[in-house]
This record gives C-alpha cells, structure tokens and sequence, in this order.
C-alpha cells in the first residue's frame, strides 16, 4: 500500500511539473506542444530573422515543432509571413535554413 501511495505520489507530481511547462502552438500542425520542444524563429527590431535556441531573443516569434512535415511546411513564405506578420522573402527563408544547419 505504501509502494502504491508512493507511486500516485510521484505521478501527481509529474502532472503538476508538466502543467507549469509553457507551451506554444506549432504554426504548421497547429497543435500546442512543451515550448523547450519547439524551434522558435524571431524576427528582431533590427528585421533580421534568427532561430532562437535560448527562447530569449526580443521579438515577435513563430514556433515550429519537430516533425520534418511541419519544418518543411514552416519554412514557406507565406506560413511565415502569417506567423510572423510581417513579410517573409525567400532570400528571409534561406538565411533561416542556413542557420538551421550551422547550429544544429
Ligand atoms: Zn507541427
């Protein structure tokens, strides 16, 4: 019994810490995924487009989970222009990619 109590303790537990994680909408698949899990791509006062890997960028973000379809359907003009309101050009898009694969 006391195993038992043990375990509904720490499953409790488990829920309350995963409840408090933040959590963004995925512009491609729309669903709401652990924001730690999402690559989050800004746009700073300066114009430029970064992927932000420590979440603290200044700046209107666009989140996009992990699933290829949906960094694939992300990286298109027209999502990110939306997710980002403001326009994205391609010449945008191939910065982005590029620093995709710098700092993986
Ligand atoms: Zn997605």
């Amino acid at each position: 019994m006391v195993l038992l109590a043990r375990y509904f303790m720490s499953v409790k537990v488990f829920e309350t810490v995963a409840k408090h994680q933040p959590q963004r909408i995925c512009i491609a698949c729309r669903q709401k995924i652990d924001k730690y899990l999402l690559l989050r791509i800004v746009r700073n006062s300066a114009g430029q487009f970064i992927v932000d890997r420590t979440g603290k960028v200044n700046g209107r973000g666009a989140y996009i989970c992990q699933q290829p379809a949906c960094r694939q359907k992300a990286m298109q003009v027209p999502s990110l222009s939306r997710a980002l309101k403001t326009t994205v050009s391609s010449i945008d898009i191939v910065a982005i990619q590029t620093q995709l694969r710098q700092n993986r």
